[in-house]
């Protein structure tokens, strides 16, 4: 089915709701409908998007609820039917390691000075990719975002977005212990033998990742960036690809990179989506089981 999802990863307590609605107005005004992922208590991140710069502040962390202005702002969206939200991690921590630092350290500002006066390759690891950390503990950190999507939003979730895209296999059985499905195709080592000759055969004949809905524990849907990272022209061509097999498109995006050049790049791919006959969706609807 050809259906077209906007989803934005990152709406959190220190997002501003004006810039929120100065970007996405025009798409819904449109027509265009937006899955926001939720971060329910984010830590505070400083450069992001910047490799040699970003790090964090675990001790500045704040619950969604506290920035009235964007809850409201949300739940207006929601009562009017042009969004919906999804889970995006508790609070976005990342961790990291070198080659010589084996154990994951938090991404702080002190702890990745450190690293990087060294010159040492540093690798990130997203809040759901710590192998350090039990399912229990990953069962916690669902269990407190699902509780603020039900006291602030009165919202059940049914999706997860895993922050940074990472899952690691604790974090994966914890996401299906709450029965929610993800954005994204996770958990190869979970599939059966069919499942992985489906993913072989679009990768192989089609170049793109299994397009269609994943009926799986977790339903899940791949998706396609849009980043100052990302090829303009490989997106268009992974639409063509997936219009001509009659497939869901997903675009994944992040507000905060959201420049001129890039907001251009996402009204040129919509508009172009809607007049080869893609019907905007949001991603809980079509990924419901
Ligand atoms: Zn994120």
């Amino acid at each position: 089915m050809k259906y077209l999802i906007i989803r934005d990863d990152d709406l959190s307590y220190w997002t501003s709701k004006d810039e929120i609605e100065e970007k996405y107005a025009p798409f819904l005004n449109k027509g265009f409908r937006v899955s926001f992922g939720i971060i329910s208590d984010s830590v505070r991140s400083y450069n992001l998007g910047n490799y040699d710069t970003f790090y964090q502040d675990f001790d500045l962390q704040k619950n969604i609820n506290e920035n009235k202005e964007l809850v409201s702002f949300i739940k207006d969206e929601l009562f009017k039917n042009r969004i919906d939200i999804l889970v995006h991690g508790h609070n976005h921590t990342y961790y990291f390691n070198t080659c010589t630092i084996k154990e994951l350290l938090p991404a702080t500002h002190e702890n990745l000075t450190l690293a990087r006066q060294n010159n040492k390759k540093i690798f990130f690891f997203g809040e759901f990719n710590n192998g350090q950390i039990t399912k229990k503990m990953y069962l916690d950190k669902l269990q407190n975002a699902i509780s603020t999507f039900k006291s602030v939003f009165n919202i059940e979730p049914t999706v997860f977005i895993p922050p940074s895209n990472q899952l690691c296999d604790n974090a994966l059985k914890a996401i299906q212990s709450y029965n929610l499905n993800i954005s994204g195709l996770y958990g190869k080592n979970h599939l059966s033998v069919y499942q992985n000759i489906l993913r072989l055969y679009y990768s192989k004949f089609h170049k793109i990742h299994y397009p269609h809905i994943y009926k799986n524990i977790t339903n899940q849907l791949s998706y396609h960036s849009l980043t100052t990272a990302s090829s303009f022209d490989d997106l268009v061509l992974k639409l063509e690809i997936s219009n001509k097999l009659n497939a869901p498109f997903q675009i994944a995006t992040h507000y905060w990179e959201l420049d001129y050049n890039l907001l251009s790049q996402l009204s040129e791919i919509c508009n172009y989506a809607k007049r080869i006959g893609y019907i905007p969706i949001k991603l809980s609807q079509i990924l419901h089981k």
